[in-house]
């Protein structure tokens, strides 16, 4: 059967993440967090202080940083950076409060970028981001723009953070992920932006089984479109 790419952009804690990983372990696809990728990088720069604004430090530090994705024994796909795996350490407040910034930078994109289109070159894959649509796959067969009202997002997040044994207020969530949106939405290189062809779907009212059956529906019918 021809396989296809899934891109599925949108606003921080939409519920991305959990429907790219189920639709693509429905499909038997491969899964790749990108935002995991940028979350390594900044992780790197901070334990290596690496100046946001010395372009050569930057591209110093991106040639250190070895990233790839491997599927754990329960099948979830987990971030590996030099060796070591990185899934807790960069789920942490204190990344996802730096994880902005050193996405705007230029040349942290084209590295991630170039990463992204080396996964997806056999297709098969859902891939989960900011500018997957626009992009790194703008060819993408089924491209998806995920909203969600706020407060429900940053519940989500925090049910999320509590799995973890991680207490964070509501507040501190909703100022995290409005400052990114903020960030991600008007930064010069690639914004996070809908491409023209994407489907909108808002989450707000709808549980994460219901998104995965309306996108698994969704690819079939590309998957079989694709076959004529
Ligand atoms: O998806 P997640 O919320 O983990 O992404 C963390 C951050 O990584 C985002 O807020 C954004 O700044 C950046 N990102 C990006 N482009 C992507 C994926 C994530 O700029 N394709």
């Amino acid at each position: 059967m021809r396989k296809i790419i899934i891109a599925i952009d949108g606003y921080s804690a939409c519920g991305k993440s959990t429907t790219a990983r189920e639709v693509a372990s429905i499909l038997g696809y491969r899964y790749v967090d990108s935002g995991a990728m940028y979350r390594a990088v900044t992780l790197y720069f901070l334990d290596h202080h690496i100046s946001l604004t010395n372009p050569k430090e930057i591209e110093r530090g991106l040639t250190q940083i070895h990233l790839a994705f491997h599927i754990n024994s329960h099948g979830q796909t987990e971030l590996f950076m030099n060796g070591v795996n990185v899934e807790k350490s960069i789920r942490k407040m204190r990344i996802s409060e730096n994880v902005s910034p050193v996405s705007t930078i230029k040349q942290v994109r084209q590295a991630m970028v170039e990463q992204q289109r080396k996964l997806g070159k056999d297709k098969g894959m859902v891939m989960d981001g900011r500018d997957i649509g626009t992009v790194v796959f703008p060819a993408a067969e089924l491209k998806l723009f995920l909203t969600a009202d706020i407060q429900v997002r940053a519940f989500r997040r925090q049910q999320e953070l509590l799995e973890k044994d991680k207490l964070v207020d509501l507040n501190t969530i909703i100022a995290n992920l409005t400052e990114r949106d903020q960030i991600d939405s008007n930064r010069k290189e690639s914004p996070l932006a809908k491409a023209t062809d994407a489907l909108e779907v808002n989450t707000t009212h709808i549980t994460i089984d219901e998104q995965v059956d309306e996108v698994v529906r969704m690819a079939l019918g590309k998957i079989v479109r694709s076959r004529k």
